[in-house]
């Protein structure tokens, strides 16, 4: 893998070289984990040096999918969904794919196929052209092992063959033939038998046809399926095959090496090669010790008791039999304990994000009335107005000010204005401005209501009664002699307006409903004549 300079000691990583680093860890289906990790943490750095975003949270993201393979879940979930947050607000989907890519492997490690399943299909459902097609095609293939592990082999044989039929038109051999490996083995696990020996026919046909040989996983299903199928000789030969690979791929999974054996094991026990079978057993128990392999020791209990009772040996079988049950039970416990710990921490990562979103809003509030601020409108509006120009949807804005308000603090006292302040948000507030209507204190006693869903007459009607309400509530305990009122103007968007436009549209027509006497509602001109119309007769 490419060596890495950190940017000031050396060579500097241009940001070139960082995403074609990045593009190679995220199309590599093993390499070593340590040196992923330190190149991430080095990109990651650099790339926020160079005020490079994407590349900065592609880092962070490779950096938490090789915590989550060192096996601490809990600490890259928290990162990873810091990064699919990221990618959504910015709308990049690239990273907002492979977020979901990496998180659905999480779930699959923490023993949940249904999570895994769902981020799986919208990692799919987020892929476009910015993601690579080899890695595309992974993405399918690890849909489709998905949906097998959930149960559904017609859809995964679907995603299969598609993955296979993309690879073949892109000439990519390796993702060719690690499809039809994953569709093999799917078949082979879901007992599909014959199913299983077709695939592995194909998979043999693609090997021979682009000159690469089989890697140990394919040859190990081969060796299952025809141990399974009756054919000993077969079965042996893939076995054997299988290991030979593992050695010559230089292949340094432990777990790995443990099945390969144990496959061999299962092979030489239906032969009736029982000793080459306990010494096959040996070999995997001395592996298991080493690199404590406690899944793998399970399994290899049960096959030696097998062993034991195929030669007639039943007292050690039974006592071989024992020590797997005590085994077994010791591992479930186990795995149900880091669950329910990873489940913990998954938990408190989504609480985080709950408060984070509470922030967040916080910061778009206005802290005496609660209403939303103008940083809320500078984000809201914009957007709204372009929407009402794409698909003509009505969109009405209104600034309504208290009339007088000077009077209030004056005479009375700022707690009081405040007071009335909060009462006249309240009222505004219960306005009902349709699905994506808004109510905003702008400053000070102004206050914008945006309102949709209804066209610009009726949103007038709907704000006169605001005023009215506003004017005839009860005030006098809180303000004696002083009565409360609001002016109102209002506008309607136009194809193509702005922010600025309509707002100075809107503070026009404010204008001259103070200039008219206040407690008073006023159309902006440009307010058609039918639409004035349709106002003033829902007035009456
Ligand atoms: P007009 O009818 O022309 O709008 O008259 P007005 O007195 O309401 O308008 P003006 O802009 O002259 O005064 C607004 C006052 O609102 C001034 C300021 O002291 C008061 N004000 C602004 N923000 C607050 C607030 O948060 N609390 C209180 N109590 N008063 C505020
Ligand atoms: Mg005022
Ligand atoms: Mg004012």
């Amino acid at each position: 893998m490419a060596m890495m300079t950190r940017s000031g000691t050396g060579v500097p990583l241009d940001p070139a070289r960082m995403a074609q680093i990045l593009d190679e860890y995220e199309d590599l289906a093993d390499f070593d984990v340590a040196e992923a990790q330190s190149a991430a943490l080095v990109i990651e750095q650099a790339a926020q040096e160079a005020g490079e975003d994407e590349l900065r949270w592609r880092a962070r993201l490779l950096r938490a999918d090789m915590v989550e393979r060192r096996g601490e879940l809990a600490s890259a979930a928290k990162t990873i969904v810091e990064v699919l947050e990221w990618a959504q607000v910015s709308g990049c989907t690239r990273v907002r794919s492979r977020a979901h890519r990496v998180l659905a492997r999480l779930y699959r490690a923490m023993g949940d196929p249904a999570a895994n399943l769902e981020h799986m299909i919208q990692c799919v459902d987020a892929l476009d052209a910015t993601t690579p097609v080899s890695g595309r095609i992974a993405c399918l293939i690890k849909l489709a092992d998905a949906y097998a592990e959930t149960g559904s082999m017609p859809a995964a044989r679907d995603r299969y063959e598609q993955a296979v039929l993309t690879a073949t038109q892109h000439g990519n051999a390796r993702r060719q033939m690690m499809a039809l490996n994953n569709y093999a083995y799917a078949e082979y696990d879901r007992g599909n038998l014959p199913m299983a020996r077709r695939v592995l026919e194909r998979l043999r046909a693609a090997g021979e046809e682009h000159g690469r040989p089989l890697d140990f996983s394919a040859l190990d299903t081969i060796a299952r399926v025809e141990a399974l199928l009756g054919d000993l000789d077969a079965a042996e030969r893939a076995a054997h095959a299988a290991l030979r690979a593992y050695r010559e791929e230089n292949a340094r999974e432990a777990d790995a090496e443990a099945d390969l054996l144990l496959t061999l094991a299962f092979v030489q026990r239906l032969r009736g090669e029982l000793d080459d079978a306990q010494q096959t057993i040996a070999r995997v128990h001395a592996l298991c010790g080493r690199h404590q392999l406690r899944f793998n020791e399970v399994q290899a209990l049960l096959e030696q008791a097998e062993i034991e009772a195929a030669a007639g040996d039943f007292a050690h079988a039974y006592a071989t039999m024992h020590r797997f049950h005590t085994a077994e039970k010791r591992l479930q416990s186990a795995q149900r304990d880091a669950q329910a710990r990873n489940r913990q921490a998954l938990f408190e990562v989504h609480e985080a994000r709950r408060q984070a979103e509470w922030f967040r809003d916080q910061a778009r509030r206005d802290p005496l009335t609660g209403l939303h601020n103008r940083r809320f409108i500078d984000e809201r509006l914009p957007a709204l107005l372009e929407k009402a120009t794409a698909d003509g949807s009505p969109v009405t804005v209104a600034l309504a000010d208290l009339d007088h308000f000077k009077r209030v603090n004056d005479t009375l006292s700022h707690e009081t204005g405040d007071q009335v302040l909060t009462a006249v948000a309240a009222m505004l507030g219960r306005t009902d401005v349709g699905p994506s209507g808004f109510v905003a204190r702008l400053g000070g006693e102004e206050f914008l209501l945006v309102v949709t869903g209804v066209d610009v007459a009726g949103a007038a009607l709907l704000l006169e009664d605001l005023r009215q309400a506003v004017a005839g509530h009860p005030w006098r305990p809180l303000t004696g002699e002083l009565p409360v009122t609001v002016s109102i103007g209002v506008t309607a968007a136009a194809a193509g307006d702005t922010q600025g436009a309509v707002l100075a549209r809107a503070d026009e027509a404010l204008y001259e409903a103070k200039n008219g006497g206040r407690d008073r509602l006023c159309l902006d001109p440009g307010v058609t004549i039918a639409e004035r119309r349709r106002f003033r007769d829902g007035l009456r």
